[in-house]
């Protein structure tokens, strides 16, 4: 029938209750006499129904999709901090770290909201590659003058420092976000 296209991109509409008294009319009317849009109806009002019914499953898996988005973020993220401790070890830029700490505790305050993960992805790569560095440095050496557990005292008091510095300037950066987070919602508001 010539309306039946017409039908069809009104059933989704027809379905929410969203279409005027003479238009659902109209509808109805045709739906009686033509069925193959009746059965095009009928098909089309199960996925809402269905909805309705285990919205708990769709939702769960709704969630466990986001949750592995994030795990994969946070692990780009990780990377990420790596990649600039080893950098600032090997070019030795003395403060060249401070502009990629900040923007990475911007971009994930902004990405999670918390700064516990800020500090996490800020602070750890960066003492653990110190510390690995620093260590394997005390083990190349053989000054017998040196005492081992002193050296590994101040490699884990040193790498720790440069973690915190790090640190110091991603949680800047989360705080800048913070803020940005905050005057957006009170923009909206
Ligand atoms: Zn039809």
């Amino acid at each position: 029938m010539k309306e039946c296209p017409i039908v069809e991109d009104l059933l989704p509409l027809y379905h929410e209750g969203l279409l005027k008294p003479e238009t659902t009319e109209w509808v109805e009317e045709h739906l009686k006499s033509c069925p193959s849009c009746s059965a095009l109806a009928s098909i089309s009002s199960e996925p809402i129904l269905e909805d309705k019914i285990e919205p708990v499953v769709d939702h769960e898996k709704m969630m466990a999709k986001v949750t592995s988005k994030l795990t994969l973020y946070q692990l780009i993220f990780v990377g990420i901090s790596f990649f600039l401790a080893i950098r600032t070890v090997i070019a030795n830029e003395n403060f060249g770290f401070i502009l990629p700490y900040f923007i990475l505790g911007l971009v994930i305050y902004l990405f999670y909201r918390t700064y516990r993960l800020v500090m996490l992805i800020a602070f750890l790569p960066v003492f653990l590659w110190f510390l690995g560095t620093m260590l394997y440095s005390i083990f190349q050496q053989t000054d017998p003058n040196n005492s081992v557990s002193m050296m590994i005292f101040d490699s884990l008091y040193g790498s720790f420092l440069m973690a915190g510095i790090h640190l110091l300037f991603a949680i800047l950066g989360a705080t800048v976000g913070l803020l940005f987070i905050k005057l957006k919602e009170s923009g909206d508001v």
